[in-house]
């Protein structure tokens, strides 16, 4: 299995009939963590990642935005942690979502969101996005009432207006030579629970746990229906969605490394040209040091 074929077997571009229920929480493509097959890409993806980014950096031209969601205890922290080991921690900024603050509810939804952006060289992973806008906001509406709207922009039309307002946002951002790459950590409702109860049995787990992820997860079905619409109207060419099966962490890690190495393989980034000038110059200065460190080692 290639890198390639993993991250595209996983890839939403076309949202349209997007079924969630026909997700596998438990899919591993045949992989086994265990096996040759499945070490060699994860190694591999992670030396073709460290590569890649050093290009991105020297190019300076293009970012690449990555989007984090999942249902708590999906696994997004081991994912980063995992990409991040990849990379050189100078040219990647993780910046985490909670709930937004009182000056970021004086502005738009997407004002702080765009705060954060990479800038040129750059990869930022966002945990947790704007896409809990069209997420936790859906699911509990009440939340609207703090955000400061007009009531007329409070019609039964505002998902629909904030997906359009979420695909322009991400499509302004690729034509500004910024890659989106979203990614849903898919778990299933029975590993939530399990994940839950190693937190609860197992001492140094315990700060992870939390009560008011035990009330969340009564909204367990309203989430997976606001998951699907998500990805339904979100999921396009420019930016598309990764529904990562992440029962299994080391597989949710190995799709997103994959996906990863392969968006940064078609920018192509490219380290800056030389000219003659620059050339001339580096031959001078290299003459200058070789006579520098010859003297040095006669004295
Ligand atoms: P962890 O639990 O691993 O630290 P987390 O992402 O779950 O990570 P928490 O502090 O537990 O972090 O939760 C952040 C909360 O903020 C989530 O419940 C999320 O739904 C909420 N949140 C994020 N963005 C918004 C938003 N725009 N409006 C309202 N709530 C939001
Ligand atoms: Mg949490």
């Amino acid at each position: 299995m290639k890198a390639a074929d993993l991250a595209g077997r996983h890839r939403v571009v076309e949202g349209k009939g997007f079924r969630i229920g026909e997700v596998d929480a438990d899919d591993t493509a045949g992989l086994d963590v265990e096996k040759d097959e499945a070490k060699d890409l994860i190694a591999s993806n992670l030396e073709r990642l460290g590569k890649l980014q050093e290009r991105l950096y020297a190019e300076d031209e293009r970012a690449v935005l990555i989007v984090l969601q999942a249902m708590d205890a999906g696994g997004k922290d081991s994912a980063i942690e995992h990409v991040m080991t990849g990379i050189n921690p100078q040219g990647c900024d993780v910046k985490s979502f909670k709930q937004p603050g009182p000056i970021e509810l004086k502005h738009d939804f997407l004002w702080r969101h765009v705060l954060a952006l990479p800038q040129r060289g750059k990869i930022v992973i966002f945990n947790r996005s704007h896409y809990e806008e069209v997420l936790v906001v859906r699911v509990h509406p009440g939340i609207l009432d703090g955000q400061g709207l007009p009531k007329e922009l409070r019609d039964k039309d505002i998902w629909k207006r904030r997906f359009r307002s979420i695909r322009d946002f991400e499509r302004h951002l690729v034509e500004s030579g910024t890659a989106v790459l979203k990614f849903y950590l898919h778990i299933s409702k029975d590993e939530q629970a399990r994940r839950f109860l190693d937190r609860i049995d197992q001492p140094e787990k315990h700060w992870k746990f939390s009560f008011g992820d035990l009330e969340e997860r009564k909204y367990w079905d309203a989430y997976m229906d606001a998951y699907e619409d998500m990805i339904r109207n979100t999921a396009t060419e420019d930016a598309p969605w990764h529904v990562v099966p992440a029962n299994n962490k080391w597989y949710a890690r190995m799709v997103i490394s994959s996906a990863l190495a392969e968006a940064l393989e078609a920018l192509d980034p490219k380290f800056p040209k030389v000219d003659d000038d620059y050339r001339r110059r580096l031959a001078e200065a290299r003459g200058a040091l070789a006579a520098e460190a010859g003297k040095g080692r006669k004295g």
